[in-house]
């Protein structure tokens, strides 16, 4: 089956079209067709559009809206000028996976969208107010442009981590805001985890129930996961993406004093303050400089900037804490695994987690490490490191395409 991979923000689109059905799962032998990216969609967007073995092509296009935007990739993927040839009319498109973020208590695993869907995926609004609203326009679109009838599946950032205990995903509130609110910790980047702890048990060679790892994706938004018997028990993102580990633009954990102390100091309003916290903290904040990693590890190394290391060891710090705290939440695992564009790419940020853990039996193997970047997956620990690391690139996408294919088949998600 060719599907449609579709991750609609309130601005861009990502897609991808994938081509694989459930033999190409058991076998590995899913194949990539093409992949695109659509910013400033609402006016003069900037498309970048690559389909498999040719030279990736950028262009700007009028694109009004989602719509615009959905009819304009399939315009595309279906002309000759795309040069996919297993894509020749829309009726080679044969369901559409959607990345959607928040699927609230609800959404377990990965669903055929049908209008009781959508409702569902509404009702989460009030948890992800920018990002659940992106994504339904997302479905919306691809419905009106491909037929009501084509099947379109929901793949949510946060259904791996439905099956977090209670002790885990409850605050330690008033209980009635839990019954009342939903507030709880939801985890994201679920799909990432559920993906890179799936090709670890491959590498590996073992089942899903022997797999107990922690997770570390560390991109521009970054967190943790402890997955033990191959379930999520505990995750750092809560009830929104702020939580957790320091990230690009995000403070993750503080103290939540802080909030009125900033909003009474700074004479800023609570949601200004919550703004602070998302776009102007964690790398950024700290270092007065950029949220991009690697530009960080360029000033530390060539300017020693002292607020760029700062933020450097921040960060690899709350990293090297939430291993701690995993470690002892699950009783120990078998690997760390790291994931994301910083995790997939940064030899250095790597060597500066998992420094210091020869005590509990992580020994980095640093030529292995040095190695390992740019989409090259493998052992990065020696030999016979009693917990072993692991650099593991995700691909979401990949996912999606898959669990679109067992929806589309009936088949149960197991990952
Ligand atoms: P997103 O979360 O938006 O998908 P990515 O997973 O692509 O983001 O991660 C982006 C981050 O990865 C940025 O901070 C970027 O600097 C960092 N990164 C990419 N390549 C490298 C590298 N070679 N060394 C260090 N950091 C890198």
């Amino acid at each position: 089956m060719n599907i449609l991979v579709l991750n609609c923000g309130s601005s861009s689109i990502r897609f991808q079209l994938i081509e694989t059905d459930v033999e190409q799962i058991a076998g590995n032998t899913d194949r990539r067709l093409a992949r695109g990216h659509l910013e400033r969609i609402g006016g003069e967007a900037v498309v970048t559009l690559h389909a498999n073995g040719r030279e990736p092509e950028r262009l700007t296009a009028q694109l009004r809206d989602v719509r615009a935007a959905v009819e304009f990739i399939i315009r595309w993927a279906c002309s000759e000028a795309s040069g996919i040839s297993e894509v020749q009319s829309v009726a080679d498109i044969h369901a559409v996976g959607h990345r959607v973020v928040h699927g609230g208590e609800r959404f377990t695993h990965s669903v055929l969208i049908t209008d009781d869907v959508l409702r569902g995926i509404k009702d989460c609004i009030d948890l992800a107010p920018l990002h659940n609203p992106a994504n339904i326009k997302g479905i919306v679109a691809a419905r009106e442009v491909l037929g009501a009838g084509l099947p379109q599946a929901a793949v949510f950032d946060t259904a791996f981590h439905q099956s977090l205990p209670e002790r885990a995903f409850l605050y330690a509130l008033p209980y009635q805001f839990y019954r009342r609110h939903r507030i709880r910790r939801y985890g994201f980047h679920g799909t990432s985890h559920r993906y890179v702890a799936y090709r670890y048990r491959q590498l590996r060679g073992i089942s899903r129930e022997e797999t107990n790892v922690i997770t570390l994706h560390l991109g521009n938004g970054c967190s943790a996961a402890a997955i033990r018997g191959g379930d999520s028990v505990d995750t750092s993102m809560g009830l929104t993406p702020l939580e957790g580990l320091v990230m690009g633009t995000r403070s993750g954990d503080i103290d939540p004093a802080i909030v009125d102390f900033v909003s009474a100091k700074e004479g800023l309003s609570p949601q200004e303050v919550e703004t602070l916290l998302n776009k102007q903290s964690g790398l950024i904040g700290i270092s007065g400089l950029t949220n991009d990693m690697r530009e960080l590890l360029a000033e530390a190394r060539e300017n020693n900037d002292r607020r760029a290391r700062l933020a450097i060891e921040i960060f690899c710090y709350r990293a090297k804490k939430y291993i701690g705290s995993y470690l002892a939440a699950m009783g120990g695992a078998d690997a760390v695994v790291f994931t994301g564009g910083i995790g997939e790419n940064s030899p250095e940020v790597r060597a500066l987690i998992c420094d210091g853990l020869v005590w509990l039996g992580l020994e980095l193997d640093e030529a292995r490490n040095a190695a390992h970047t740019q989409g090259r997956e493998g052992l990065i620990s020696l030999e016979g490191s009693r917990l072993a690391a692991y650099v593991i690139p995700t691909d979401e996408e990949l996912l999606i395409a898959r669990d679109t294919v067992r929806s589309v088949r009936g088949i149960p998600q197991r990952f």
